[in-house]
């Protein structure tokens, strides 16, 4: 058949030499290759129990903020999932009853908030566009899981704890 290019090699199959035949050289030069990795640092750490540090502005799992007093932040006007370039955050908005402004800053509060975090990709714009401080990205991972569904964090997993030293001052004021 005509050659479509003069690129063509003709391969020729080599008869291996005795040394060859018998691996032992190529077995030795392997096990050299692995001595030699065996003390050098090792690269890899035991993650999870192991973990490196990361950078102070590193973007790890959100975080919905609280204030001083401890009430909800978020006041529910989508800015978040406006700016969201993956469209992974979706909320419902609710409004304040008479005798919970214990528990929400605003008249406004997120009844339903999530953030699919196998969509996110941790850009950090949410933290950007939020005007209440209320949202933000963590030094922490989200841990690893078999189940897509554990993947979509709801409101309950995001909000920060009520203790007082666990609440973050905002970054404005
Ligand atoms: S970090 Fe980026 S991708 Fe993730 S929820 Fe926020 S805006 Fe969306
Ligand atoms: S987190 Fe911030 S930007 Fe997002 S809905 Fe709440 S207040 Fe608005």
């Amino acid at each position: 058949m005509e050659a479509l290019t003069t690129r063509r090699k003709v391969l020729e199959q080599k008869r291996m030499t005795l040394l060859e035949r018998i691996y032992l050289p190529a077995i030795a030069s392997g096990m050299g290759i692995t001595l030699r990795h065996f003390f050098k640092k090792k690269a890899t750490i035991n993650f999870p129990e192991q973990q490196r540090p990361v950078p102070r502005v590193y973007r790890g799992l959100h975080i919905l903020n609280r204030d001083e007093q401890g009430r909800e932040r978020c006041t529910a006007c989508g800015l978040c999932a406006v700016a969201c370039p993956a469209e992974a955050i979706t909320m419902e908005a609710a409004e304040r009853k008479p005798g919970e402004e214990n528990l929400y800053r605003e008249e406004k509060y997120a009844a339903k908030y999530e953030i699919n975090m196998l969509r996110c990709i941790f850009c950090g714009f949410c933290e950007d566009a939020c005007p209440k401080d209320a949202i933000y990205l963590e030094t922490t991972f989200a841990p690893a899981n078999y189940n897509r569904n554990n993947f979509i964090y709801t409101k309950d997993m995001l909000l920060l704890g009520a203790k007082r030293e666990e609440i973050k001052p905002p970054l404005t004021q």
